[in-house]
């Protein structure tokens, strides 16, 4: 019976190397529908091969798979699932087949509704609450199992228990599994990102600073120019001309390559509170004209040490983002709230815009990403490199269609009272 525990363990386990070793890096849609056929597959092992225990008492791990396949991918994943599951139960035959169908609706209609709150737990709150789901759902099933049976005594209670022990095991050995894998995925693409930032601030810092010397000689020159006296109305207007689009290279340049090397450091120890206040008087006039209502909530008392000309920019980019977003959907409106939670200062930024997608999510920060059309993508850079400067953490939350919540969480200094 042990080796019979160990094969099973042993196809629960190949979704997870396989899925490791040939898809870890796909892209995330595509990944996903490998996964779920990956478990697919182990769950009918499972139910093929079952565990045999004595008195032709059979039992299987089918519901590891299944539930979390519910759990992570909501309804839509966890169907081909249940398909699967009843037409192989048909196919194999034998006693409770209807019983079985019923039990398998059950939990298709009810675990799914956790996905979304589960999503959002902590990896140990994933663990947790996906093993007790599974203690539950199996509980359930050797209760009806015990309906079914007749002859009922301690021999098969003994063995439920042991089938419950069995499968919570099971539950929490792969979720912790599961769960490493994740954390790993995401330690890496964080240093994946902070390697990118690296690259391309230094080249924007080169590339600013070249620009910057040319532009000056040229703005210099042009203003000698226009004080000669020998120029035709005509001439002068072209002067003119120049220097204004003179200013605006100067400007593109300071707005989107300067945070690469800020040109001039602004360090400050302070709580927000004036960042807060500068930002809120830039970006009202933006907000109106495109029909959105802005709410500003300001509650910390945190100090931490940061550059006040970055954080400025970046929360303005942040709005701009939130606020161009709703653009489209006609208005809306942007909530700001800076707070404190156990040493972090956290700033929550919420828009009821269009939404993004877990894949335009995954995609944001990267250069030159940008789905609009006067877009450089280099904002979400800053924002992230600003932030990775401040030792702070960005999370997105998102909804298509919906709106987004940016939430950015700064370690606050210790020694300040
Ligand atoms: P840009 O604003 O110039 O396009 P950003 O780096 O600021 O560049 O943003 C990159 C992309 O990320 C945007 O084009 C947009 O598709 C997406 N994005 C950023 N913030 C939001 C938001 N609040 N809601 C929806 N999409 C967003
Ligand atoms: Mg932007």
């Amino acid at each position: 019976m042990f080796s019979n525990l160990l094969l099973n363990f042993l196809y629960l386990l190949f979704p997870v190397v396989v899925f490791l070793i040939f898809f870890e890096n796909r892209p995330y849609s595509y990944s996903k529908k490998i996964l779920v056929l990956l478990s697919a597959v182990a769950m009918s092992l499972c139910m093929i091969m079952p565990i045999r225990l004595e008195i032709g008492f059979f039992f299987d791990l089918r519901y590891i798979p299944f539930i979390i396949v519910a759990l992570f991918g909501g309804y839509k994943n966890v169907i081909p699932l249940y398909v699967v599951l009843n037409i192989l139960r048909f196919y194999v035959g034998g006693e409770g087949i209807f019983q079985s169908f019923l039990f398998s609706t059950a939990v298709l209609l009810i675990v799914p509704l956790f996905n979304k709150k589960f999503m959002k737990l902590s990896s140990k709150g994933r663990i947790i609450t996906a093993t007790v789901i599974s203690f539950i759902t199996m509980g359930c099933y050797l209760i009806m199992l015990s309906y079914i049976i007749d002859h009922f005594d301690w021999q098969i209670w003994i063995l439920s228990i042991n089938a419950l022990t069995t499968n919570t095991v099971m539950m929490v050995i792969l979720m912790m599994l599961i769960e490493k894998i994740i954390t790993n995925i995401e330690n890496r693409e964080r240093i994946i990102q902070s390697d990118r930032l690296n690259v391309v601030s230094e080249l924007a810092a080169s590339v600013s600073h070249e620009i910057r010397n040319p532009l000056t000689v040229t703005n210099g020159f042009l203003q000698l120019l226009k004080k000669s006296n020998s120029l035709t109305e005509q001439e002068k207007r072209y002067i003119e001309l120049s220097l204004q689009e003179l200013e605006r290279a100067e400007k593109i340049v300071s707005d989107y390559l300067s945070f690469a090397k800020p040109q001039t450091v602004n360090m400050v120890l302070s709580n927000m509170s004036t960042e807060l206040e500068y930002t809120k008087s830039v970006i009202m006039p933006y907000a109106s004209i495109h029909n959105v209502e802005v709410e500003f909530r300001f509650n910390n008392s945190l100090s931490t040490s940061y550059d006040r000309n970055q954080i400025q920019q970046c929360l303005i980019n942040l709005y701009k983002n939130g606020i161009e977003a709703m653009r489209e959907k006609g208005g809306g409106t942007l909530t700001i709230d800076i707070s404190e939670c156990k040493h972090n200062i956290m700033i929550r930024i919420q828009d009821t815009g269009i939404g993004m997608t877990k894949e335009e999510i995954s995609r944001l920060g990267k250069p030159y990403y940008s789905t609009k059309e006067e877009g450089t993508g280099l904002g979400m850079l800053m924002i992230y490199s600003t932030i990775n400067k401040v030792k702070g953490r960005i999370e997105v939350h998102s909804e298509k269609g919906e709106g987004t919540t940016f939430l950015l969480t700064i370690p606050a200094s210790l020694n300040v009272s």
